[in-house]
């Protein structure tokens, strides 16, 4: 099973793709995640994502592509994968086309997670992530039984730099000008499936599961 998710930002991505993982015995796997460890880290790579990150825009390919497709390469991604948050602009599409090609491995679907614009917003300004286990929160849609616990683990909840409203707004204009495009790319290899992002995320999950039996 090879997926990719596409789908502005807090169209809920992450947690789909968390799911699809657990259900197929797939790994997750999120570009954004691998900046946030190198920042944690203290890489290299980690300081130069972390410029553009904190503006809201996107790093650029050249440094994004080697590092997905690397990863990629990984011994447990040979059965399959999810991709949440790559490719995101038609570069990074083109170079995951090729890899693929090379490998004689075509993709399975191209999943769009469609959520209205006034959802986003919100959803982002309230997001909240365990800083030690990673699980995600809404302090109104998901609140965690006590306020900046995280239920799972008891690690301390926090809001990722990025999301600001400010940075938000911006996000969502750079994913309408850069990675929307690839809708397209995908519809015209009919790899294309879309899911309503408005619902809750169970419902979302039991449409992808749909569209993906389809
Ligand atoms: P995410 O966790 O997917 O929302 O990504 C957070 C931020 O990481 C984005 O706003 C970008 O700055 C950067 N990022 C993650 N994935 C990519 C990508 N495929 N291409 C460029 N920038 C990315």
């Amino acid at each position: 099973m090879r997926i990719l998710l596409l789908g502005a930002p807090a169209s809920g991505k992450g947690t789909q793709a968390a799911r699809i993982a657990e259900r197929f015995g797939i790994p997750a796997i999120s570009t954004g995640d691998i900046f946030r460890t190198n920042i944690r880290n203290g890489t290299a790579l980690g300081m130069k994502a972390k410029s553009f990150m904190d503006r809201g825009e996107l790093v650029p390919d050249g440094l994004v592509i080697d590092i997905a497709l690397d990863r990629l390469g990984g011994e447990d991604c040979a059965k399959g994968f999810i991709l949440d948050g790559f490719p995101r602009t038609p570069e990074q599409a083109n170079a995951l086309d090729e890899h693929l090609a090379e490998k004689g491995a075509a993709l399975d679907g191209a999943l769009l997670i469609d959520t209205p614009e006034s959802e986003l917003i919100s959803r982002i300004t309230g997001r909240r992530t365990c800083e030690k286990c990673g699980a995600g929160y809404h302090v109104a849609n998901i609140p965690p039984a006590r306020e900046g616990i995280c239920d799972v683990c008891g690690g301390g909840l926090s809001q990722r730099d990025d999301d600001s409203a400010e940075t938000a707004m911006k996000r969502i204009g750079v994913y309408n000008s850069q990675t929307a495009p690839l809708i397209e790319h995908y519809r015209a290899r009919g790899a294309l499936l879309r899911v309503d992002g408005a619902k809750s995320p169970d419902r979302v999950f039991a449409d992808i599961l749909e569209a993906l039996a389809r």
